[in-house]
């Protein structure tokens, strides 16, 4: 190989030729390095060529200008290097020697494509020029040898392509005599044209040419390619190169190659034709070459849609030779690139001609399917496999997606609405309803609905359960719609701004349509849209090559993978896609259902702590119950309990609405209880009120305050521990306390709660094997970790909280607000930049919020060795945050059941991954 590295090195034009081999072996025997510095030269077209040729496949011999000569080309100004067309002669005579003919020959001519090609794939954004050779003296040589209607037609499409790419004339100018041409001949395709007819047209090509450049088209045809190698250059800074370039973050410096190829013509003959294929189906997986073409035809014919190409299984009839020849080369090749290939070709008179090869573009199904085939036939190891399948693509796998020809006709018809934040993927189709109550009463009758709201607050959550999917028209990505929404794994559209909500007349306007409650409306969280009217949605089911890859992930991740989950149904569910156990219960959610509400209410509005008590009894069979139902869903799994997390206000109605209730009601008879009711809520409400109620009483201040509230909860967690211990299940239940910030906190708090752990217990005449831990969310806890630990069993990265109180950003106001200006730029002296990079409430901040965590990891075991530590939190299921997860030691994450296989694989891949480091 090093030979071949250093001929790569040192020059500037590489030639690739079945005769003139420049490097030994085919190309599976490159290693990944030696294929990557080839791709980095000579783009991944020219490398895939010269690595085919080496392999002895058929390819049309040519050369490939290195992709640094581009490099050269733009730092100069804009000028080809000097002595570089000198060096491209130099290989293009070994390009005639190879296929016989020369560049220019009156009576022979040799003729050329002249491609581009950079290191990362850019299809169809750069511009590519075939026939170049051709003028007036040498068409009439091709006529000799290969027919005049095929050298006429070559000439013509070459003045055209040239014309366009190199002259810079408009496609349309050119396309319109040719529309001319076909009426006059009174023909429907430009294959009927006659040679008398094409003269004319080329005759009229050039005039053009004549008139809008005020040049002659060039017959010198080093002129021609010199004047080609230089527009692929400039091709490289077109506005749909440019634009395709920052969409995929690839280098604008990189430059693309040049590739100069000898012509096959697939437009020869009917034994002659041009395709695309797959070497397998890059929509569903499925292991059979898949892919179109037309007989007698060049080039873009194929996706032109002039005609309509014929699928790859047609041509086993047509040309069977062929067909087959076709199967074992792309079979080869997907062995030595060890990946499903996109393979362009030509046949010219019944001989195959391989002219690209590049990794083909798949759907998340297929690159499942593909990954587990690749494996089990043995191409590559499973460890690859898993490699091979990006963690959030599974996302797609798991929602219902609109059908694509429905959503494409809907788009056509103009019923797409409007576009919001994609806050929570999946497709969702229901009647419009902007009360959650209703919403929660037309659910509970089996009704679909779309909850649409301005914003929405924690006690909308009895709306959004029953609901298909949300819609708000405020609040980001992390909004409280957003969070509880994909939670869920319900669709929701969050901060669609142009909706202009009017609650008290049912309806919004956007783009000057109205739309009423009850009208139907579906919503694609994957992308934001929203659209008129119901599109149908296809759910698909997840297939066995799904579950393969998951269990070879479970093999070799060393995270485990639990879940976040309130209700018995969504730690099933999380059960079922592998979740471990549950890491975060979140007790709160189970106080906010409407026949709860009121109890917790008087709980709230207690001014003794007996009436606190009696309320709490209440609540008490209520919480026994979820409890019990959870850890008969997790049975032998660890489940970990929050006790009760919000600021109290939380539960209490607003004081606006309150008021407008109260005002309802005075003027009628018999309502003075009711008043006096509502008077009392209001009170407590400016009694509760804080400023800043994130930073207030919340978490374990409410425990040590109203201790019996945690009493009650813990009483309830070991009733039902009991309860289902006695069914003959195992229970692990943790309890978990939020929001320490001292340890004097945690240890009293805990003091009180093992109390009634042991009544409880002896009450019930059964031990059950339990922990006690606490969340590090408070920037203090994380660096007093070390003390913290002497009374925490386990430790609990509540990563929202520590995220936000890190930064000093709030949440709820941040999003939307500054911290979008943050992400999209500030002016900064009149330049736009970007403050923050990424939401760190998205993806986790290794360097501040990390930092505390791996603190507070180091901490906690100097005190505790065997310390549990977990991530709870958004973050659990975000892929990078789950790397690092892995990387400071933790020994699982949690998040929503929906991402628990997205989190499975993306543990796999950081395992993967860090013992590759290890072992370099
Ligand atoms: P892109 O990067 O846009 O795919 P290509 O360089 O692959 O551009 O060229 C586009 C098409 O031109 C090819 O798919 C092929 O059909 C045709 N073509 C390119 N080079 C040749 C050649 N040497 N002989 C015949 N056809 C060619
Ligand atoms: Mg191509
Ligand atoms: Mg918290």
């Amino acid at each position: 190989m090093t030979k071949n590295s250093t001929s790569v090195a040192h020059k500037r034009v590489f030639l690739f030729a079945a005769a003139f081999n420049h490097f030994s072996g085919g190309a599976s025997t490159l290693s990944a390095e030696a294929r990557a510095s080839m791709r980095d030269a000579l783009g991944g077209k020219g490398a895939g060529l010269a690595e085919m040729t080496a392999s002895g496949i058929s390819v049309p011999p040519g050369l490939t200008i290195m992709t640094s000569v581009c490099r050269e080309y733009y730092d100069s100004g804009k000028t080809l290097p000097p002595h570089l067309f000198d060096e491209v002669l130099a290989e293009l005579a070994d390009v005639e020697t190879a296929v016989g003919r020369r560049l220019g020959d009156v009576a022979d001519p040799l003729l050329l494509s002249v491609r581009s090609g950079a290191k990362f794939s850019m299809p169809g954004m750069m511009d590519t020029i075939l026939n170049l050779g051709l003028n007036d003296a040498t068409v009439e040589g091709l006529a000799a040898k290969l027919g005049e209607r095929f050298a006429l037609d070559s000439y013509r499409r070459f003045i055209q392509m040239f014309g366009n790419v190199v002259l810079e004339l408009g496609k349309d100018e050119f396309e319109e005599l040719l529309h001319e041409a076909k009426q006059s001949a009174g023909v429907e395709t430009d294959a009927e044209l006659a040679p008398d007819q094409l003269r004319a047209l080329i005759a009229s090509y050039k005039h053009l040419v004549r008139q809008r450049v005020g040049i002659d088209f060039p017959q010198d045809t080093h002129e021609q390619l010199r004047g080609a190698v230089e527009a692929v250059f400039r091709s490289w800074n077109n506005d749909r190169a440019i634009y395709y370039r920052n969409l995929n973050g690839i280098d604008h410096a990189i430059g693309t190659a040049v590739t100069v190829q000898a012509m096959v013509f697939g437009n020869l003959n009917e034994r002659s034709g041009t395709g695309v294929c797959f070497t397998r189906n890059p929509s569903t997986g499925e292991p059979v070459l898949y892919g179109e073409y037309l007989l007698n035809a060049q080039g873009e014919d194929v996706v032109a849609g002039i005609r309509t190409p014929k699928p790859i299984a047609r041509l086993a009839e047509e040309m069977p030779d062929s067909h087959a020849e076709l199967l074992r080369t792309t079979a080869a090749l997907e062995a030595a690139y060890f990946d499903v290939q996109d393979v362009e070709f030509t046949i010219e008179s019944g001989r195959l001609y391989i002219l690209q090869t590049r990794t083909g573009k798949r759907t998340a199904e297929a690159a499942v399917r593909i990954a587990v085939d690749l494996a089990n036939e043995g191409v590559i190891s499973r460890q690859t496999a898993l490699t091979r399948v990006e963690p959030s693509q599974l996302n797609q796998l798991l929602l219902p997606s609109f059908a694509g020809e429905e959503l494409a006709a809907a788009k056509m018809v103009g019923r797409h609405i409007s576009t919001g934040l994609a806050a929570s993927p999946g497709a969702a189709v229901g009647r419009i309803v902007f009360d959650p109550d209703e919403a929660a009463a037309l659910g509970a009758a089996g009704e679909k609905v779309i909850l649409v709201r301005i914003e929405t607050c924690p006690d909308d959550i009895h709306g959004i359960v029953p609901a298909q999917g949300v819609v708000t028209a405020r609040g980001g990505m992390t909004s409280h719609a957003a969070v509880v929404a994909r939670g869920m794994g319900k669709p929701c559209v969050s901060g669609c701004e142009a909706l202009k909500i009017d609650l008290a007349g049912q309806s919004f306007t956007v783009g000057g349509r109205v739309f009423r409650k009850d009208d139907v409306i579906s919503i694609n969280g994957s992308s934001g849209e929203i659209y008129a009217g119901a599109i149908p949605s296809t759910n698909i089911k997840l297939s066995q090559h799904f579950h393969t890859l998951l269990s070879w992930a479970d093999d070799v991740r060393e995270l485990g993978i639990r879940t976040n989950a309130d209700t018995p149904d969504d730690a099933e569910l999380a059960r079922k896609f592998g979740a471990e156990g549950v890491g975060l219960c979140r007790t709160e959610h189970m106080f906010m259902s409407q026949e709860r509400l009121p109890v917790v209410q008087k709980m709230i509005l207690a001014t003794n702590e007996g009436d606190r008590r009696a309320a709490l009894a209440e609540l008490l069979p209520l919480q026994r119950d979820d409890f019990a139902g959870i850890f008969r869903a997790m049975d032998g799994l660890p489940v970990t309990i929050r006790l009760l997390d919000p600021p109290l206000h939380e539960f209490l109605p607003k004081a606006d609405k309150l008021k407008e209730e109260i005002a309802e009601l005075r003027p009628l008879p018999g309502t003075a209880e009711a008043i006096a009711q509502k008077e009392a809520l209001l009170l407590k409400i400016a009694e509760l009120h804080e400023s800043n109620p994130m930073m207030g009483l919340r978490g374990c201040r409410l425990g040590l305050l109203y201790p019996e509230i945690n009493e009650m909860q813990v009483q309830a967690i070991f009733e039902a521990a009991i309860i289902v211990s006695s069914e003959g299940l195992t229970v692990l239940p943790e309890i978990m306390i939020p929001l320490v910030g001292v340890v004097e906190e945690l240890q009293f708090a805990r003091e009180v709660l093992e109390r009634v752990a042991a009544e409880t217990m002896r009450k019930g005449g059964v031990a059950v094997d339990y922990k006690f831990g606490t969340m590090i969310e408070v920037p203090r806890a994380a660096l007093t970790a070390d003390e913290i630990a002497a009374h925490a069993e386990f430790f609990s990265f509540g990563t929202n909280d520590l995220t936000q109180m890190t930064y000093g950003y709030s949440r709820d106001d941040a999003e939307g607000r500054f911290l979008q200006q943050y992400l999209d730029g500030v002016n900064v002296n009149g330049a736009k930049r970007k403050v923050l990079a990424r939401n760190p409430f998205e993806v986790l901040d290794q360097g501040g919020v990390g930092k505390l965590m791996k603190i507070a990891v180091e901490g906690g075991r100097s005190t505790r060795p065997d310390l549990k530590i977990g991530i709870c939190g958004e973050h659990g299921g975000e892929p990078s945050s789950i790397a690092f997860a892995g990387k400071v030691g933790l020994n699982y994450v949690s998040c929503s059941p929906y991402r628990v296989p997205v989190a499975r694989l993306a543990a796999a891949q950081a395992s993967i991954s860090s013992t590759q480091e290890r072992d370099k």
